[in-house]
């Protein structure tokens, strides 16, 4: 039986934002955990998320900055429009996806709005809390691999 999808229009797996972009940096790099630990280029927006940890100093607000890379990627700056959750030939699909217009698709806003006032209470503002999900085991022929600027396909 095929399974269900994590998001409506999406190919992928259900991961969580920070293990999305760890999986889009390792397709950025062609699969290879070593380029990305070596990734050189600091000004790109995941450089501080590229090994699946938030880097010191570094913003938590991960859906921010998915939508700002997602801003700069899609055709036309229709990120809602992006048609790179799915499988296309032999392209895996894009593992931000689900998080592109700067949510979480994996809850209501009900929910967003219970987790932001409990940030707020831990932190004293709103800062993302890294949204639970199955883990990332960091095997890029297990999970999806990313495709950094595919959309509009
Ligand atoms: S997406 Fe950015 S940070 Fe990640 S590997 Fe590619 S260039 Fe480096
Ligand atoms: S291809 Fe990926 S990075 Fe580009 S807009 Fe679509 S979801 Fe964002």
């Amino acid at each position: 039986m095929k399974a269900k999808p994590a998001v409506p229009g999406y190919d992928g797996p259900r991961k969580t934002a920070l293990e999305s972009i760890r999986l889009f940096c390792i397709g950025c790099m062609g699969g290879s955990f070593a380029l990305v630990s070596e990734c050189p280029s600091v000004g790109c927006a995941f450089h501080a998320y590229r090994s699946g940890v938030i880097e010191a100093g570094a913003s938590r607000r991960l859906l921010k900055i998915i939508r700002a890379y997602c801003d700069g990627c899609a055709l036309g700056g229709d990120v809602a429009g992006c048609k790179a959750g799915k499988i296309y030939l032999d392209l895996s699909p894009c593992p931000i996806w689900p998080f592109r217009s700067g949510r979480s698709p994996y809850y209501s806003a009900e929910a967003r709005e219970q987790r932001r006032a409990r940030a707020i209470s831990l932190f004293g503002s709103a800062t993302q809390e890294a949204d639970s999900g199955p883990g990332f085991h960091g095997n890029a022929t297990t999970g999806t691999t990313g495709h950094p600027a595919a959309s509009g396909r």
